[in-house]
């Protein structure tokens, strides 16, 4: 189509009326072919302008949201002209969980919406049973059994280092068999994920242990780290250990993407529904296909990264009832959004 377009913008200075009336006709079957394939296509698009309104939606989106998408816009809240992905839950006109993309398109933002309900339900179902769970639990037998021989190595590593003082080889040894502790650990997680054992506590809790704890890397690189906590913060169901395994997932690739001396800001507020935590920094960010894929397993950029961290992130906020989203621009940025839902309300979601 580009293409095409560019030929046309070239040559026609030169073109005559019978020639351009061909183009015209060509472009407007092109136009039609693209409208009807906008009109059946299953996934929800809105095209929204460089104003924040909407100049397209196909009759998808207006399904998956029940209602005029110029009305629902406003309440989907979606980054403009930037590339996002998250998910919701929508009750009418059923109770279903919408996954929403954003993409900058020219001046303005196109808006996918895709309806994956089923696909939870399924991946939820596959890791319960079906054909899968053999080769889910061998893997997870050898991944379980190459653990013990790991702390053992470990172990001795710590010992001959006590008896030797430091030497560069054994460093590197202890660096590399904790690298695959890490990948093992991150593998088990995926395959056999424990549900959140859930007590009243503050979301600030494990994102201050997780602070403490990983202190001396962001010294060591000079990134600067900031923490706003409102003076009050309404408490949440959570399971603390899982949730500071969540920040530390978050942190650690905030880390990653800044060069030296960069920053993260940890953000904490409430709605009447929500704890909501911002965890933002000024790194590399990501492209809007990177962000389309985002927590998808084994989907890294990195040499020695997993592409685990952030599926196991999201199902464990999923787990809490919350919901995980991300916003990002290359070379300025990204900001993952957590919202746990406060505690008095998923007590009146028990009780209703
Ligand atoms: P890993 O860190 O092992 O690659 P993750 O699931 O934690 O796996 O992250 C997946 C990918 O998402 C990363 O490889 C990286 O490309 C991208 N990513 C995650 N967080 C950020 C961030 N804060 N800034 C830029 N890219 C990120
Ligand atoms: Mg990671």
């Amino acid at each position: 189509m580009k293409g095409f377009f560019d030929g046309v913008r070239r040559h026609i200075g030169n073109m005559d009326a019978e020639h351009l009336r061909e183009q015209y006709r060509r472009l407007s079957d092109e136009v039609n072919s693209l409208d009807a394939l906008f009109g059946t296509m299953a996934q929800g698009l809105i095209v929204v302008d460089g104003r924040g309104e909407v100049s397209k939606s196909n009759p998808a989106a207006r399904e998956l949201l029940g209602m005029d998408p110029e009305d629902a816009l406003p309440m989907l809240a979606v980054p403009l002209g930037k590339a996002s992905k998250r998910e919701i839950d929508v009750t009418y006109p059923e109770a279903r969980r919408l996954e929403i993309q954003t993409m900058p398109m020219g001046e303005g933002t196109l808006v996918c919406l895709r309806d994956v309900t089923a696909e939870r339900e399924r991946t939820e179902e596959e890791l319960r049973i079906g054909a899968t769970r053999a080769v889910r639990d061998l893997a997870a037998g050898v991944a379980h059994e190459i653990g013990n021989p790991l702390n053992a190595l470990s172990l001795n590593l710590q010992l001959i280092r006590r008896a030797n003082g430091d030497s560069e080889e054994v460093e590197e040894c202890i660096r590399q068999v904790e690298r695959l502790s890490g990948i093992i650990h991150g593998f088990l997680q995926a395959l056999r994920p424990s549900k959140p054992n859930l007590v009243r506590g503050s979301v600030a809790d494990p994102i201050n242990k997780c602070l403490t704890t990983m202190r001396p890397q962001f010294e060591e690189r000079s990134v600067s780290v900031t923490l706003n906590l409102p003076s009050a913060l309404p408490s949440v169901a959570l399971d603390p250990a899982q949730m500071e395994q969540v920040f530390f997932n978050l942190l650690k690739n905030a880390l990653e993407a800044l060069r030296d001396g960069g920053s993260i800001d940890i953000s904490l507020s409430s709605d009447d529904n929500d704890v909501i935590t911002t965890v933002r920094d000024d790194g590399h960010g990501m492209s809007p296909e990177q962000v389309a894929h985002l927590f998808e397993p084994y989907r890294t950029s990195k040499e020695h990264g997993t592409g685990l961290g952030l599926m196991i992130s999201a199902r464990i906020v999923r787990d809490h009832g919350g919901t995980i989203s991300v916003e990002s621009e290359p070379e300025k940025g990204t900001a993952f959004t957590i919202r746990l839902p406060r505690i008095e309300r998923r007590i009146r979601a028990l009780k209703g």
